[in-house]
């Protein structure tokens, strides 16, 4: 379950970190793949990461193969890379990345809750989650019991987080969308852009054995309004996170997103 606040909400930002403070102080984090530029120590940065689950009884979810390995290294660099970093993320068995705000979470409508809670304030949102698309529309309270036939769970849409958060951004947060493809990898991913409402899509493909969900290597196409395509990868995750955030310290600094 999510982080609770006193009161057993959600953890808001302002309850747990003072608001950042704006000078220009610049860190030397470096990372695995020696890319990372000094970067304003004041960037704050929101990271979802990881599966969610969407429950049809007290023992029984619908997930994805999602490990968080690639939020987590995102993650991992951005701190490196001297920002502010908040990672929401579903369940992973995976350590906390050093000087990182964790706040876990289940369900699609906690991962919501929780962004939306810590959106306000952050600079560049990156959403790698891979969110449970459909959740069951009926959570039996008691664990369902065998009777030898089959079971049929009817599905509705979960919210999408990213598209909830696009509708009131800031123009100058940049957002970062991830598109998991099994085929049409770019074409797909682009469409996201403009459906979505957001500055940037991570094309990435998780067809076959080489695909990106729980692999150690990954190769992300990060794509962009007006015909932007950068490469990334193939490398570990640890260095094509660096190589993200690179590209995003130097998309800050351009003058149009
Ligand atoms: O719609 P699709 O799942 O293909 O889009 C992927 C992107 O949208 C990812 O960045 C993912 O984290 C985000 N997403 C979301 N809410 C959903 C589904 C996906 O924010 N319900």
């Amino acid at each position: 379950m999510g982080d609770r606040g006193p009161e057993g909400g959600l953890f808001a930002y302002s309850e747990l970190c003072p608001p950042s403070p704006f000078p220009l102080v610049f860190s030397g984090g470096i990372g695995q793949s020696g890319l990372l530029p000094c970067t304003p120590l004041a960037i704050r940065c929101l990271i979802t990461a990881g599966p969610t689950r969407e429950f049809f009884d007290p023992v029984r979810f619908v997930s994805n193969p999602s490990t968080g390995k690639m939020g987590f290294a995102i993650a991992a660099a951005a701190k490196a890379a001297g920002w502010t970093v908040d990672l929401v993320s579903g369940p992973v068995a995976l350590p906390e990345p050093a000087g990182v705000m964790l706040y876990p979470v289940v369900t699609a409508d906690e991962m919501l809750r929780q962004t939306d809670a810590l959106f306000g304030p952050c600079d560049v949102l990156i959403m790698t989650a891979a969110v449970s698309d459909w959740r069951p529309k009926v959570m039996h309270p008691q664990k369902l019991k065998k009777d030898g036939t089959g079971l049929t769970v009817e599905f509705e849409p979960v919210p999408d987080i990213l598209a909830t958060l696009a509708q009131r951004r800031r123009p100058d947060q940049l957002l970062v969308g991830f598109a998991a493809e099994t085929e049409n990898v770019e074409a797909n991913a682009l469409a996201k852009l403009d459906r979505k409402g957001i500055d940037l899509v991570a094309a990435n493909s998780v067809a076959g054995p080489d695909g990106a969900f729980g692999n150690e290597l990954n190769r992300l196409i990060l794509l962009g309004h007006d015909g932007f395509r950068h490469a990334l990868g193939p490398a570990t995750k640890a260095v094509v996170a660096e190589q993200l955030i690179a590209a995003l310290i130097a998309r800050l600094a351009a003058p149009t997103r």
